[in-house]
């Protein structure tokens, strides 16, 4: 296997005191834009959460109380080395990638978008940004033929490949550094493939990276 080092980057505990922003990307998978009803965006859709929502993809992980319906996302996570440069490779702005989880309350989505208000109380709670361990890549190409899954119990619940991202890495981390600015220690969430539900209290799920395992937790509420 050459797409990854052995090694982590940074494990998901260090990121809990070193991450400074985080974005996510909304839709930027085609057929998980049609599962919920979505037209395909003509350019990326970009979210935040802050760093509270933080939680390493181990033991358990807390889901807040009165939230019924948090789905899982599943999601190549980029954590960025350095400041984007207009014409910088990869492998130059980005120190490594983690498999994570943007939960998600969507109900309380649903509820914003009719209402046409911001995401943050549905996206952006306590413990809602799921990561595991961050690897550094060695061969991008060979990364967007890569699966990556989440399974809850035996079932794969989730299944992707970067290279069906409507918007690929390159484009995303150039339009979040135009808009936002991007630099060392920000992490960006790159989007779900389909196969977004509902978790549920004592759900086991495991984060498996080319058939390599990355995380395992417990659902709790
Ligand atoms: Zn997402």
């Amino acid at each position: 296997m050459t797409t990854l080092g052995d090694r982590p980057y940074r494990t998901s505990h260090e990121a809990l005191t070193q991450v400074k922003n985080i974005f996510c990307v909304g839709r930027n998978y085609r057929e998980h834009a049609a599962e919920l009803g979505n037209d395909v965006p003509s350019k990326p859709m970009i979210f935040g959460k802050s760093t509270h929502a933080l939680a390493p993809a181990q033991g358990e992980i807390r889901l807040p109380a009165g939230r019924e319906n948090v789905h899982h996302e599943l999601e190549i996570v980029l954590w960025m080395k350095g400041p984007w440069r207009p014409g910088a490779s990869l492998a130059e702005a980005v120190g490594g990638i983690a498999l994570g989880l943007d939960l998600t309350d969507r109900d309380a989505q649903s509820a914003l978008k009719k209402a046409g208000q911001p995401w943050e109380f549905a996206k952006g709670f306590r413990g809602s940004a799921v990561i595991t361990d961050f690897y550094p890549v060695t061969d991008w190409r060979a990364l967007l033929e890569t699966p990556f899954e989440l399974r809850i119990g035996e079932r794969v619940a989730q299944s992707g490949f970067a290279k069906d991202m409507i918007f690929p890495f390159e484009t995303l981390v150039a339009y979040v550094h135009e808009h936002f600015g991007l630099d060392a220690d920000d992490l960006l969430f790159t989007g779900t493939p389909a196969g977004v539900g509902p978790l549920h209290d004592g759900d086991e799920l495991t984060l498996v990276f080319d058939g390599r395992v990355w995380g395992r937790c417990r659902v709790a509420r």
